[in-house]
């Protein structure tokens, strides 16, 4: 019955939609929004509704993972002028939506702010940016004193540039607190309307892109609807009454031959890669702490069986680094290091290694003791509700305890399961927030051995178990200070840092988490495919910049 109620509010949530808009002109899109609209700052875009930055305001560069490569946005070009001055051209002939002129002092704005207020989140910058130089009315020089190449090119797909004439004059508190209900950006769709279970982007018709780029949005508007579960999220799918998802959903083969839904590719794995996912190990818990402990594991791990069963192989099983197959990451692979020092599903290796380290069944109850002849108990978890997720932990730990290690896994709640993971505190945690699709494969390696996690009561960046190594640190650093074109450069650290990896394992990477996409064929058509690569299919913040945006200058209605 209330399962009953719930449909038939979701039906008239549906048919509301329908009455308002026009069906034809209008997109709905799902998957990246989870808690009722309530903030539109691009200074906190982690709580902010998606498409905050992307539809209303816009970055200098996009970054496309399906080609590797930065493209100018509301920059028409940018290089390094000097080993220490990146040089950029605004585009001639910006708007604000307002009808203003964006202009090089708008740009400027945007970045001395931070270097005003120090809590904004790109703040750190001022750390090793100098000076910004204007040039003449479009071109500005960024003078570094500290060029970090990588980071830079980051910050340029990231940060949205905002108007001078709405934040000047605003104080630290009042921009970091505002939910900017009314965000004035310089993009392709500004915010009409929202409410708890929708936002509602209405299209900007005098959006510069329009005659600069020869790019027109095609819908009308774009709903981003929130939907709290998967199984709404099909179903609505199938009536086509979602046309763009973005959700892990189950049943893919059947989606498709039965009600036509699209998906990237047209077989297994069907979707492109988002991240890899892999288990952090906290590094001072004995036995966790002793690396070849840690290598062992990694060879008890049969993670095809996790492909199978939890994703049903709309997921593929990492390489032993953890290197994405993205263009920009995979062409720094290194080939002779993963050979060398990898590890594979090889339970005999496993049982080798604990044997040798003297962790052997002394007492014959089907677990390890450790050398001294103790016993011992690890933990691996993930949220409860985490589907996917748990029946991974559940293979992971069934197969630890074939090679006699006792490991059980725990479900707390997603917030309980967050604060231990920021906290470092667990045994073992499988995760994957910090290694995303990125313009450098710099951004992995910091993720997985965030060097201040260390350090720190809370990291948030990465390395959650805490791994310290001074080398480490410092070849991050260098990949940093190595620029984007010298690929040998890049190569050469990467191929340490590998090393480092698969000899110390403070991470275990298994498989890479899904870019989730599936759209339907019932109003709009043309969506992006293996076949016809023009956008990266993805609607989660952060992912516009990467392409997404570009998915809503390419379907089309008939
Ligand atoms: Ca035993």
């Amino acid at each position: 019955m209330k399962r009953l109620i719930v449909l038939l509010l979701i039906a008239l949530t549906i048919v509301a939609f329908a009455q308002t808009f026009d069906r034809s002109k209008t997109v709905f899109v799902g998957g990246g929004m989870w808690s009722p609209p309530s903030n539109w700052s691009p200074f906190t875009p982690w709580n902010a509704v998606t498409g905050t930055i992307g539809l209303v305001y816009e970055t200098l560069f996009l970054y496309d993972p399906l080609t590797g490569k930065f493209e100018p946005w509301l920059a028409e070009s940018g290089s390094w002028i000097s080993d220490s001055v990146f040089q950029i051209k605004l585009r001639n002939g910006l708007t604000w939506q307002d009808g203003k002129p964006l202009t090089i002092d708008d740009v400027l704005f945007t970045f001395e702010i931070a270097k005003k207020h120090t809590g904004i989140n790109y703040s750190p910058i001022w750390n090793w940016l100098e000076r910004i130089v204007k040039v003449d009315e479009r071109t500005l020089n960024f003078v570094f004193s500290d060029p970090r190449y990588h980071e830079w090119g980051q910050n340029l797909i990231s940060i949205a540039i905002i108007p001078k004439h709405v934040w000047e004059g605003k104080t630290q508190d009042e921009i970091l607190q505002s939910a900017n209900e009314k965000p004035l950006g310089s993009g392709s769709y500004f915010v009409e309307t929202w409410d708890s279970d929708r936002n509602v982007f209405k299209k900007n018709p005098n959006w510069w892109g329009i005659k600069l780029l020869g790019l027109d949005p095609k819908p009308e508007r774009v709903v981003v609807v929130r939907i709290l579960s998967n199984n709404v999220a099909i179903g609505m799918l199938m009536k086509g009454e979602l046309d763009w998802s973005n959700f892990f959903l189950p049943g893919i083969p059947t989606l498709r031959k039965a009600y036509g839904v699209h998906t990237w590719y047209e077989s297994a794995p069907y979707m492109l890669p988002a991240n890899t996912t892999g288990i952090f190990l906290n590094v001072n818990k004995y036995p966790l702490s002793i690396p070849e402990f840690r290598r062992a594991m990694a060879f008890a791990i049969d993670t095809s069986k996790i492909v199978d069963r939890a994703f049903e192989r709309m997921v593929t099983a990492s390489n032993p680094v953890g290197i994405m197959p993205i263009p920009g990451f995979i062409k720094y692979y290194p080939e002779e290091v993963a050979k060398q020092f990898g590890f594979k599903y090889d339970p005999a290796m496993a049982n080798k290694i604990l044997d040798e380290l003297g962790f052997k069944d002394v007492n014959k109850d089907g677990f390890r003791e450790d050398p001294n002849g103790r016993p011992f108990k690890l933990t691996i978890q993930c949220p409860y509700g985490w589907t996917d997720w748990m029946v991974s932990i559940q293979s992971i730990a069934e197969d630890l305890r074939k090679v006699g290690l006792n490991v059980e896994p725990i479900y707390p709640d997603a917030s309980k399961y967050n604060d231990d993971l920021f906290a470092g505190r667990f045994d073992i945690i499988l995760n994957n927030y910090p290694t995303g699709v990125s313009s450098t494969v710099w951004s992995y390696f910091n993720a997985v051995f965030y060097p201040a996690a260390a350090e720190s009561e809370y990291s948030y960046s990465g390395n959650f178990g805490k791994y310290k190594n001074p080398e480490v640190t410092e070849l991050l650093d260098q990949m940093n200070r190595t620029p984007l074109t010298n690929e040998e450069g890049i190569k050469k650290v990467v191929a340490k840092l590998s090393e480092i990896l698969l000899k110390e394992l403070p991470f275990i990477p298994l498989w890479y988490n899904g870019a989730w996409f599936q759209a339907s064929d019932a109003v709009w058509k043309a969506w992006p495919s293996e076949k016809n690569p023009y956008a990266w299919p993805i609607s989660w913040g952060g992912h516009w910049q990467l392409g997404g945006i570009k998915v809503l200058f390419g379907i089309k209605s008939e």
